[in-house]
């Protein structure tokens, strides 16, 4: 079965390697001439755009950034629609607008596409690992079809109803690891001023009822002041404003949400918005001009 994969950034690339280690062939495109060569140096064959991946593939894979990128790889100048015919089916790994993979879903369809909305959670270490977790929407035929493939990427894989369906359970999901990040950088602000030492607060609050995912997976970015991505505060704000046009969409209101996707933008205002998602700690600081920082242990 030949596989195709558009889109190999930061968790495409290591999600892309694992198809190719489990013995596949796979052909890939990007428009970052650099993204698109590590992965052929990775086992990966190249094509030169979205529709020649699809005609000389029988299931297409794509992780990129937005609604905007997918919805051209789609149906865009030499996308994949070009190359539509009855029996390919397009997983989409990204993070989209539930409304957005609907209405490409139905658009594919009439064209004899199967499109599956597959956005993934786990962040760039998950996909090293291949320990994702994958939310899948749309035809469960289709899906069965791609299962084996998906349990490669990731080691919790779930159908979660018809076409957008995957797409609102992980806008749902990062909305709250947003909320979490933020409040537990906000309590360990608090403690570090009041002159707790960081690790020992960590390590109580992880061992009580203060835990979180966001508490074990970014004090070690914090303390050494390192901010590089893993997940851009660029790509969380598009999440999370996914989130909130679909809290719009539904008339529910995300008191939450929307206070976190202002300090998204003051982050991003102030020239950070390609750091690591960890990173929002640093709009904090600055609020109060200090930093959590903590030597590695041994110095
Ligand atoms: P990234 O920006 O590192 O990678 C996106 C890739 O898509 C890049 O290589 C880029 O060159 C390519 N691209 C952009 N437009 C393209 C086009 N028109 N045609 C072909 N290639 C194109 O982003 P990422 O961090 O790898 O995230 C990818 C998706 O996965 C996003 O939707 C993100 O929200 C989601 N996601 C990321 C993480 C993470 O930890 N990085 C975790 C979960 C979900």
């Amino acid at each position: 079965m030949q596989l195709g994969f558009i889109g190999v950034g930061n968790i495409g690339t290591p999600m892309c390697r694992h198809l190719i280690e489990a013995g596949h062939d796979v052909l890939v495109f990007d428009v970052h001439p650099s993204n698109l060569a590590r992965m052929v140096s990775l086992g990966a064959q190249q094509a030169d755009s979205p529709k020649a991946v699809a005609l000389a593939c029988d299931i297409v894979f794509s992780s990129l950034p937005g609604p905007r990128e997918i919805e051209h790889v789609a149906l865009g100048t030499d996308g994949l629609a070009d190359a539509a015919r009855p029996g390919l089916i397009y997983v989409d790994l990204s993070t989209n607008s539930p409304t957005v993979a609907q209405r490409l879903c139905a658009t594919l369809a009439a064209k004899g596409v199967t499109m599956l909305d597959a956005p993934v959670s786990g962040g760039v270490a998950g996909a090293e690992q291949g320990t994702l977790a994958v939310m899948v929407g749309g035809d469960a035929n289709a899906f069965e079809t791609v299962r084996p493939l998906l349990q490669h990427i990731g080691a919790n894989v779930f159908r979660v109803g018809d076409s957008g369906s995957g797409c609102v359970a992980k806008v749902v999901n990062n909305m709250l690891a947003f909320v979490n990040s933020m409040a537990a950088f906000e309590g360990m602000l608090l403690g570090v001023k009041a002159g707790v030492d960081p690790q020992i607060l960590h390590d109580i609050v992880q061992s009580s009822s203060g835990a979180s995912w966001a508490m074990r997976q970014f004090p070690h970015k914090i303390f050494a002041g390192d901010f590089s991505p893993g997940f851009t505060i660029d790509l969380a704000h598009k999440d999370l404003r996914l989130a909130l046009e679909l809290g719009d969409e539904l008339s529910v209101p995300l008191v939450m949400g929307s206070v976190c996707i202002n300090l998204m933008r003051q982050a991003r205002a102030n020239g950070r918005g390609g750091n690591d998602l960890s990173g929002m700690m640093q709009v904090l600081e600055d609020n109060l001009g200090m930093q959590v920082r903590q030597p590695p242990k041994g110095n």
